[in-house]
């Protein structure tokens, strides 16, 4: 991802929400990564009480005592944070009042690019907002935030080219409000691992902020990649074990919903030993059912590798990352901001 971005020109910042993991983001900055984005304030603590200078919150925060939590950060490491609203500008200025920032605290307009979900609408209301912020004591305009959630879960090229060319519309109609009042705009970022190559190539964005490309995950896998776009292996299995077979035909296994997320999809599973595909029938709390090709028989505590539909919420379900290089347990990482999510 880091050699992709550094191709196309554009920055990369890693979306942490994804791993929750210090090591990781170290490794991800250590390979050119310009910062990080987190998803709540509790992450963002714990990225910058661990020495990482430069963070972007990607949501709107409107709790006073989360907005001092922030700016407290914003006495430490450069931390930016996005808005969509006129009043949480003002909330953001009565939270830096009096503290001593080492920048401006940086502020993104987040405009809603096809998503529907938080975002002002492009054009002359966002550069409006973007006007307020830019004379606001305390506060810097950073740029735009434009991110287009769902179009990452489109499955074919095409269909993700067509929702993300009226996103790129939305920005270039901002940045023509933006230039006619005469407010520079330093960043335009968003992306996330379904769409990261067509913002990286687009002469639109200048920043990309994929997270789950590190670990990914079955669903990600279920995409088609556009031809020339990097693919991205599974980084992250849960290992189970084989604890019934009594029913012919099929096998059950200890992880269920309690160890890993079905919300986008069953996870994928593998035999060991050797490595073989097996079909996952069904996820329940501390059970996987898997389907038994014929003629397969399975021992009991036989290891199964389980490939998470959704990498974020199962990453969040678990207090450490285990890493092994050739069947040799190397690193332990801890999930550090798992519990935060605030
Ligand atoms: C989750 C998220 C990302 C990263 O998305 P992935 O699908 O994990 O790559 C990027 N930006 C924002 C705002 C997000 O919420």
């Amino acid at each position: 991802m880091s050699e992709f971005a550094a191709r196309s020109g554009v920055q990369l910042r890693p979306h942490a929400k994804a791993h929750k993991c210090v090591e990781i983001a170290r490794a991800q900055l250590a390979r050119g990564a310009t910062g990080i984005c987190c998803q709540t304030v509790g992450e963002a603590e714990v990225f910058v009480e661990a020495g990482i200078g430069d963070v972007l919150v990607t949501n709107q925060v409107v709790d006073r005592t989360k907005l001092r939590r922030l700016a407290m950060l914003g006495s430490r490491a450069a931390v930016g944070v996005c808005v969509d609203d006129p009043e949480q500008v003002e909330l953001l200025a009565e939270a830096v009042a009096g503290v001593r920032l080492t920048t401006p605290l940086r502020v993104l307009v987040e405009i809603d690019v096809g998503q529907h979900r938080c975002g002002i609408e492009p054009g002359e209301q966002a550069a409006s907002l973007a006007e307020l912020i830019t004379t606001t004591p305390g506060l810097a305009f950073a740029g735009l935030q434009a991110y287009h959630g769902s179009a990452q879960h489109l499955r074919t090229p095409a269909e993700r080219r067509a929702a993300m060319q009226p996103a790129g519309a939305a920005v270039t109609a901002t940045l023509a409000s933006l230039g006619d009042r005469g407010i520079e705009c330093p960043t335009i970022t968003g992306a996330g691992t379904g769409t990261f190559d067509l913002e990286a190539t687009s002469s639109i964005w200048t920043e990309i902020q994929p997270g789950s490309y590190a670990l990914m995950d079955a669903d990600y896998a279920r995409n088609s990649a556009e031809d020339g776009a990097p693919r991205f292996a599974h980084a992250l299995h849960i290992y189970a074990t084989v604890v019934s077979r009594a029913i012919p035909g099929q096998a059950v296994v200890d992880v269920g919903l309690k160890g890993l997320s079905a919300e986008c999809g069953l996870p994928t599973g593998e035999l060991l030993q050797p490595a073989r595909p097996v079909e996952v029938l069904a996820v329940n709390d501390e059970h996987t059912v898997l389907r038994l090709g014929r003629g397969e028989s399975v021992a009991l505590g036989q290891r199964v590798a389980l490939v998470p539909g959704h990498i974020d919420p199962t990453v969040n379900l678990h207090d450490w990352i285990v890493g092994v290089r050739a069947a040799t347990v190397e690193s332990l990482w801890r999930v550090a901001a798992r519990s935060p999510g605030l």
